[in-house]
């Protein structure tokens, strides 16, 4: 009997340990959907000058589920973000999931190495590959408004994301300025922002 129960706890001990290791992509959550799911189509941006704001832009970020990226909600969340970033209110170059309040792996990234400079939305970015001289560069943050700085990036990075539409992972060598854009903006998905990374940083 004795010997029965140590091959059922072993089991289930077994199983219990192979569950952890499992990286599971939990889908968007009631909270996460009702965010993306506001009437208005420019979503609050989140400074880390209020105490909330700031703890959720320092926390990691989750991937997408496949459900989730085959899902209405994300199309909508794509669509606000750049709605939201290309906004006069806001001008920006770039943005990332945490910054509207949602801890999901997304940054949408304007493309000013590809013709007609587009907006092109990364979900599960990462970067690969970070290679080449570290240049300096004025940097600032919609999270951080009325600052800049001065941050040292890598010139070449490979960057890789879920394509929406076939599921596959893309990878994509990018430079200059576009590749210091996915390096910020895959940052804040690591809860990492410039000023960490700045070797000056000053008052607009
Ligand atoms: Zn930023």
């Amino acid at each position: 009997m004795k010997s029965l129960f140590k091959t059922i706890f072993a089991a289930v001990l077994a199983i219990f340990l192979f569950s952890c290791g499992q990286s599971q992509t939990a889908s968007l959550n009631k909270a996460e959907k009702a965010l993306i799911s506001g009437s208005d189509s420019l979503m609050r941006v989140l400074t880390i000058f209020d105490k909330a704001d700031s703890l959720l832009l320092r926390s990691k970020s989750n991937d997408f589920s496949e459900k989730d990226l085959r899902s209405e909600a994300f199309k909508s969340l794509a669509a606000k973000m750049l709605y939201t970033v290309k906004d006069p209110s806001q001008d920006g170059v770039g943005i990332a999931g945490p910054q509207v309040g949602l801890n999901r792996r997304i940054v949408c990234v304007q493309r000013f190495d590809k013709p007609g400079e587009p907006f092109g939305v990364y979900p599960n970015a990462r970067l690969d590959s970070l290679w080449g001289e570290k240049a300096p560069g004025r940097e600032g943050c919609l999270s951080i408004p009325g600052w800049a700085g001065r941050v040292p990036r890598f010139t070449n990075i490979i960057v890789s994301y879920t394509d929406p539409n076939t599921m596959k992972t893309v990878r994509e060598t990018v430079d200059g300025f576009t590749a210091v854009i996915f390096q910020h903006e895959i940052d804040h998905l690591d809860g990492i922002l410039y000023t960490d990374r700045a070797d000056s940083l000053w008052v607009m």
